[in-house]
């Protein structure tokens, strides 16, 4: 690259203006990333609102070091709390669902959507209404709702940056052709913590085992959802939503160095891929600078210590998830929300040792077939409906627990 072309864009992030963010469940693990490079370039930031579900002075801390506007929490209960933290600021603390959603709706340039499961629906929906850009890393979004969230995100011609690290691999991969010459695209999955382990050994895993990832630092439910390649089965729904692109041409291949976080072949046979350190605030990095970039303080690869990288594909058979995962996105229509509510009861109960791990895809296979066996597999119309299914599907897995959870002993 010349140098005149480096100057160049060196000023264009001097100049460009102040942008205004709002985040989105800022006290969780993406908050934290996007807070943490916010704050490295506070001149290029002005924080508009960042909300939280009960935890009260975490949200008034990031709302503190930040200088929001306003701070809301989910939780009614943890309002008198949220409000003395803030005591002698002029922070706005507002609580409940609709400030959720008040607070999404206050006018940003950029929005992280960063509230874990399918709550982060509505307050979610509200900002992508506005048009702002939108860095979605709430999976649910697209995984419950999908046709609704793009269809709104075209009319409203909003601007959807994913924030998953494979699909920001991706959208930045994609920038090296026409769409129309992509052939297919790879998402990468490290395996998790089971890997190389054999099926028996998976059925028996604890908790302590399944949360131990070897190479990312995530909240609890994103990482067991690593655990049973549950997640890469959500990011297959995604990627379907994100890009247009139906299932067949888009594969996963298992990395274990998490270093090639996805690929795009074009149809000249050439392959272009992203490749990055096992950080969060690489992705979050170039979602909130887009389309400049940001000094990042993640680490640096070291080409000369990435010895090799290896690629397999995955084993569906010790980890059914993501066969699950792929057939709900091939069936279409409501399955996708069920596999997702299933998927986060039995999770919950895995957390909570009341299932085993490998009772989590059984758990989720059983609320599939019997949605489908009820009828309620048709397409939601708006996220109202999405919000119906996942609540029926929410029953029907908490109701066949117990039994699914005995035949696994
Ligand atoms: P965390 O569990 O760490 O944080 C979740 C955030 O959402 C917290 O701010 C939490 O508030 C808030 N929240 C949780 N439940 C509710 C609720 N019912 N109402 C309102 N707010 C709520 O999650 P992560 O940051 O790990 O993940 C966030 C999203 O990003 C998920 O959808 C995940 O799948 C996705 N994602 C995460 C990645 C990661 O590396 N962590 C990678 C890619 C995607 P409180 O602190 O009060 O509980």
């Amino acid at each position: 690259m010349t140098r005149s072309v480096l100057q160049e864009r060196a000023g264009r992030a001097d100049l460009a203006p102040v942008r205004s963010v709002t985040i989105l469940g800022a006290t969780g693990s993406i908050g934290t990333s996007t807070i943490d490079l916010i704050r490295r370039e506070p001149h290029r930031y002005r924080v508009e609102a960042v909300t939280a579900n009960s935890n009260a002075q975490a949200l008034a801390q990031c709302a503190r070091l930040l200088g929001a506007r306003m701070a809301a929490i989910a939780d009614p209960a943890a309002y008198g709390e949220l409000k003395s933290a803030l005591a002698g600021t002029s922070i706005e603390a507002t609580a409940g669902p609709d400030a959720l959603v008040e607070a999404a709706e206050r006018p940003a340039d950029w929005v992280m959507a960063a509230i874990s499961g399918a709550t982060g629906l509505k307050p979610t929906l509200a900002a992508l209404r506005r048009g702002p850009m939108l860095a979605l890393a709430n999976k649910e979004c697209l995984v419950c709702a999908g046709a609704v969230f793009m269809r709104e995100a075209a009319v409203r011609d909003a601007t959807l940056l994913p924030v998953d690290s494979e699909h920001n691999a991706i959208f930045q991969a994609l920038g090296a052709g026409h769409r129309d010459d992509v052939a297919r695209i790879v998402l990468t999955a490290s395996g998790g913590p089971f890997r190389t382990w054999p099926v028996e050994a998976i059925r028996a895993a604890t908790k302590e085992q399944a949360l131990r990832h070897p190479n990312w630092s995530m909240g609890a439910k994103v990482t067991i959802d690593s655990a049973t390649l549950m997640n890469k089965g959500l990011e297959l729904i995604e990627a379907h939503h994100l890009f247009g692109m139906p299932s067949e041409r888009i594969d996963v291949l298992v990395h274990p160095q998490s270093i090639v976080h996805g690929l795009v072949e074009f149809s000249d046979g050439s392959t272009v891929a992203q490749l990055g350190p096992p950080d969060m605030r690489v992705p979050i990095a170039h979602c909130l600078a887009w389309p400049d970039r940001l000094a990042s303080s993640a680490a640096r690869l070291d080409w000369t210590k990435v010895a090799r990288l290896d690629f397999e594909q995955p084993d569906t058979r010790r980890f059914p998830a993501l066969a699950l995962a792929r057939s709900a996105l091939e069936t279409g229509g409501a399955a996708p929300t069920v596999l997702n509510a299933a998927n986060e009861i039995a999770v919950r109960a895995f957390l909570d040792a009341r299932l085993g791990f490998a009772a989590i895809a059984a758990l989720v296979e059983r609320t599939l077939d019997a949605a489908a066996r009820d009828g309620v597999l048709g397409e939601p119309a708006t996220i109202d409906e999405a919000l119906v299914v996942d609540q029926t599907a929410r029953s029907l897995a908490t109701a066949l627990l117990p039994e699914v959870a005995a035949k696994d002993r």
